[in-house]
């Protein structure tokens, strides 16, 4: 669906601090971009907000025109969005605020944030946010939707470690939220997105993570099987200050990849340990045992998690599918390699299994809608689609590696969730119970836009 008639956007900028960009402006098609360059944004609009007045602006006056708003960062999850024909794109790339406060070990941040620069001025202090394996993701879309990183086995999700969110309401009303201040947003914002309000700041808990041992071991893709087996056996003996993942690499021959990595494929293990080398090292023991071809395993600041992943920095076309599993038995992973191992045919990029447990299972009665993730493991999948004519194929492959799992699978993580889902494979029913009414009641037109949609 779109608008017909051109808006009339006169009565926006004029209150705007940031820039307002109609279909076809300077600048149009710079912003309506999304990290994944395979999605074509046709929003009605585009606002970029330079602080929470400029937020409220926008939701106001797409109230008074029967727009929707979707908030957007950095468009690493643009793709659930859908149709954006009657919707205007709130931007907050522009709010760019965030300050450490290392004695109280909190950090605040505004809305366009993304994890480097945070975890690069946490790690002065010796201290880490609850960040993810991208430094390039946004701190908020990424912890409204839970937020699963590399100390999350010993810390928990980050949406649990929030302190506190300021928000815009679909009535264009600025808000604190907090655990004794407007309880049920606070409690539907820590997993349900954008659901019920706009972000402008979000105030978190930072950890101490003075020693992190971390790396990867990286062995022939041939050995896919062995290794795999291995990691899942040793899954079972870790601590919770171990978070670890188990992946089948192949690299296209691209120059700005490292040499030893260009044009290879591997399968490997990466770890973080929370703890000093030398027990780091005794736990890596069984797996290093195995004669990686590469080891890069050493005692890092935790701003250096960012990198371990190798997650890519620039914008690229892609199409991806993850899973949420229950137990994985032997059989499990023998699927899993047989769609995505050395003898499947598989071109996928990236397959890979990350471990779960710890305390991103553990239950609590402060935490928000997304109290844990009730898996023992999480799939997750992709490749490249550099050229549009090759989807059907890579789609044949994703769900290849989707239904070797399927009899697994016990749910869907919405931050890896690439595509419209059923939230039912997301949430239990109490939970989508409570979002949903409490949906209706803060939004009862439906102006808000995000990625999962409970109102849906
Ligand atoms: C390379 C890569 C690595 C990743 N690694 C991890 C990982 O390790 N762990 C993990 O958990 N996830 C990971 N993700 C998933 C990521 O957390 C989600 O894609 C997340 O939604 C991205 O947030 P964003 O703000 O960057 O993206 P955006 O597309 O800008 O935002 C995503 C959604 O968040 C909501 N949102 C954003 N800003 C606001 C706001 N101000 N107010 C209200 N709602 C808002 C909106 O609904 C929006 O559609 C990764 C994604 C990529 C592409």
């Amino acid at each position: 669906m779109s608008i017909d008639a051109p808006i009339d956007t006169s009565p926006l900028r004029s209150r705007f601090a940031g820039s307002v960009i109609a279909p076809g402006e300077t600048g149009w098609d710079e912003a309506r971009g999304a990290f994944n360059l395979a999605l074509d944004q046709r929003p009605a609009l585009i606002a970029i907000a330079q602080d929470a007045r400029d937020v409220a602006a926008v939701v106001r006056f797409a109230a008074e025109r029967g727009l929707r708003v979707a908030p957007q960062a950095t468009g690493h999850n643009a793709a659930p969005l859908g149709d954006l024909g009657t919707t205007v794109l709130l931007k907050t790339c522009a709010m760019q605020g965030f300050s450490i406060d290392a004695q109280a070990r909190r950090a605040r941040v505004e809305a366009g944030v993304k994890w480097g620069p945070v975890c690069d001025a946490a790690s002065q202090h010796g201290l880490a946010p609850l960040s993810g394996s991208a430094r390039d993701v946004g701190v908020v879309g990424y912890t409204l939707g839970g937020g699963l990183g590399w100390l999350g086995r010993k810390h928990g999700l980050a949406c649990n470690a929030v302190t506190a969110i300021e928000l815009v309401t679909s009535d264009g009303t600025f808000v604190r939220a907090d655990q004794e201040h407007e309880p049920d947003l606070f409690w539907a914002l820590r997993g349900a997105g954008a659901n019920v309000g706009i972000v402008t700041a979000i105030e978190f808990e930072l950890f101490p993570a003075p020693q992190v041992y971390a790396g990867s071991l990286f062995f022939p893709f041939e050995r896919a099987a062995e290794v795999l087996h291995a990691w899942r056996q040793w899954c079972a003996t870790t601590p919770d200050e171990v978070t670890s993942t188990a992946k089948l690499l192949q690299l296209p021959p691209l120059e700005e990849l490292p040499e030893p990595l260009r044009g290879r494929s591997f399968a490997l293990v990466q770890a973080a340990f929370l703890g000093s080398e030398a027990d780091g090292a005794a736990l890596l023991e069984p797996l290093r045992a195995l004669g990686p071809l590469m080891d890069t395993f050493a005692t890092v600041e935790p701003a250096a998690l960012g990198y371990l992943a190798m997650d890519p920095e620039d914008p690229m076309p892609y199409r991806a599918g993850s899973q949420v599993l229950g137990d994985l038995p032997r059989e499990g992973f023998d699927a899993f390699l047989a769609a995505a191992g050395p003898a499947s045919g598989s071109t996928l990029m990236v397959a890979e299994l990350r471990q779960l447990g710890g305390a991103l299972g553990r239950t609590h009665d402060s935490h928000g809608a997304r109290d844990m993730i009730n898996g023992s493991y999480l799939s997750f999948a992709t490749s490249a689609l550099m050229d549009p004519a090759a989807a059907p194929a890579l789609e044949l492959e994703l769900e290849r590696v989707r239904r070797s799992l399927a009899m697994y699978e016990v749910g869907q993580y919405l931050n890896f969730a690439e595509r419209p889902i059923d939230l039912q494979r997301a949430f239990d029913e109490p939970t989508l119970a409570r979002l949903r009414a409490l949906r209706s009641q803060v939004d009862p037109q439906g102006l808000l836009h995000p990625n999962h949609d409970a109102a849906a």
